[in-house]
């Protein structure tokens, strides 16, 4: 767990909402959830927590779980996510979703008492993986766990989950570190400058374990060259950029392309640009070209592709279409 979270932590064990069976994480991309709900996980199982409830790290339950064989724990995660799927059969592409047989096959978990006299638990990270049929296969589960059964639910995009699953945990709010905090973690553990630190935190908006991804030379060049083509269209070919794009993960342009509107509808209501300020001048100018109701309504749009985001089956494509739209943005008020 990061060092930012610890009065969450605190918190959250002092609260009758840490009680609850089925907790969902949730909070903004790259702050750290994932660390959060393994520390919550590891405290649960500890059999000698500290005074402050977090797991002593020597105890039987401890070690078991840092080598991640502890029998009462139970992590669903899609195969394309797990570093140790193996895969079936030749040219056989890792799922990105949590399968259903995945979730049945917690049947037998739930069913008996805990190895160890404890409670048991089962971490779903991310939770908004579980596809129709995932999602209903643990709802009964999440209903009536057997014995002392919890629930650690992880999730960047809360809007994806299904509301019956929704509806039947705590939500817990984790929040991003404060930015000097960040800063200071970049630099402290990553070796980055403060200015370097600072810019790319604020590219990664406020996220620390983005901005520390965004550092690495490959995904530092991508971002780049995604940002570069938006702040060259329209004029730009679209043809072209969107084979620029095309090259990219889906899941990492669509990103910037969120955040990028989210600053041109800032600058638009006449605030200055929080994620991009160095491209500030072109964001004023396209910000000119359009309104607030047409980049809302492209946002929305936009929304609904990280769905497919995940699967697309024609990348250009999907580039494309997001483009033309993109492009359609400075029609109207266009000189
Ligand atoms: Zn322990």
């Amino acid at each position: 767990m990061y060092f930012w979270h610890d009065a969450d932590f605190d918190k959250l064990r002092a609260s009758r909402q840490g009680q609850h069976h089925a907790l969902l994480l949730t909070g903004a991309p790259g702050i750290g959830k994932s660390a959060f709900a393994r520390a919550w996980a590891a405290a649960l199982l500890c059999e000698q927590p500290d005074v402050r409830g977090r797991a002593c790290g020597h105890c039987v339950a401890c070690v078991w779980f840092a080598q991640g064989n502890h029998p009462d724990l139970r992590t669903l995660i899609p195969e394309a996510l797990d570093p140790f799927h193996e895969p079936t059969g030749k040219g056989a592409k890792p799922a990105r979703d949590i399968r259903i047989d995945q979730v049945r096959a917690l049947a037998g978990f739930v069913s008996v008492g805990g190895h160890r006299g404890g409670c048991k638990v089962i971490l779903v990270d991310p939770a908004d993986a579980f596809n129709a049929a995932s999602g209903n296969a643990l709802l009964k589960t999440l209903e009536e766990p057997a014995g002392d059964t919890r629930f650690l639910l992880v999730s960047s995009r809360l809007d994806w989950l299904p509301a019956t699953i929704r509806s039947r945990c705590a939500v817990v709010a984790l929040r991003a570190p404060a930015a000097e905090d960040a800063v200071r973690w970049l630099v402290d553990e990553h070796g980055l400058s403060k200015t370097e630190a600072t810019r790319l935190l604020a590219a990664a908006g406020g996220a620390p374990l983005r901005a520390r991804d965004l550092a690495e030379p490959e995904l530092g060049a991508a971002h780049r060259l995604v940002l570069d083509a938006l702040a060259k269209l329209p004029q730009a070919s679209l043809i072209a950029t969107a084979e620029q794009l095309a090259a990219v993960e889906p899941a990492q342009w669509v990103s910037i392309l969120q955040t990028w509107i989210g600053e041109l509808a800032r600058v638009q209501s006449g605030a200055a640009p929080r994620f991009f300020p160095e491209q500030g001048a072109r964001l004023k100018a396209l910000a000119a070209q359009t309104d607030l109701l047409l980049l809302t309504n492209y946002e929305t749009g936009i929304r609904r592709l990280t769905r497919h985001a995940e699967h697309p089956l024609n990348p250009k494509l999907l580039c494309e279409n997001a483009l033309v739209g993109y492009c359609s943005l400075f029609e109207k008020h266009g000189s």
